[in-house]
């Protein structure tokens, strides 16, 4: 996969312009909810961020919240049943999934890692999160998805035209 130009990188600010039915605020009750909001009754929608967070994580939190609305999902109900909470983690973890993803694509990151390499570097989240403009833990999750289905690239089954042509068979 080509790796796209900066400028065709999933950009949230432009992605919340575009939802114009989104009200935006910076208010500190966010730090209240771990930095960010959604929440969505009927056609009103908001969104509201901790002023304090710096701008990376602004963006990532942004992106976070976005992704909420679009699969439709709330913000992390206070006061919800305790049973909620199981599924409740496992979407906030497919929503950070999916933040990585959107901000640091695989196939842009896997090009950066291969030059890396070629460098004799192993690439770590700080030189991802300055890439890719993103928080430490965003690097770190996309470097971890990364690596993962690198693994799963090598589990599976060789090919056994590629086999054929490493290892040439004498006719
Ligand atoms: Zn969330």
């Amino acid at each position: 996969m080509p790796a796209s130009p900066p400028s065709a990188r999933w950009d949230p600010w432009s992605a919340l312009r575009a939802r114009s039915a989104i009200e935006f605020r910076l208010d500190p009750i966010a730090a209240l909810l771990g930095g960010g909001f959604y929440a969505r009754r009927g056609d009103q929608r908001a969104i509201v961020l901790d002023p304090a967070l710096d701008r990376r994580r602004r963006r990532t939190a942004l992106a976070h919240e976005l992704i909420h609305d679009e699969r439709g999902t709330g913000c992390d109900a206070i006061g919800a049943p305790r049973a909620w909470a199981a599924v409740i983690g496992r979407e906030e973890a497919s929503v950070d999934a999916e933040v990585a993803r959107r901000l640091v694509p695989p196939g842009e990151l896997l090009a950066v890692a291969r030059a890396s390499a070629e460098l004799g570097d192993g690439l770590v989240a700080w030189q991802v999160a300055d890439e890719f403009d993103v928080d430490e833990e965003t690097a770190a999750r996309a470097l971890h998805a990364l690596a993962r289905s690198a693994d799963s690239e090598r589990a599976a089954p060789p090919d056994p035209m590629a086999a054929a042509s490493m290892h040439p068979l004498a006719l």
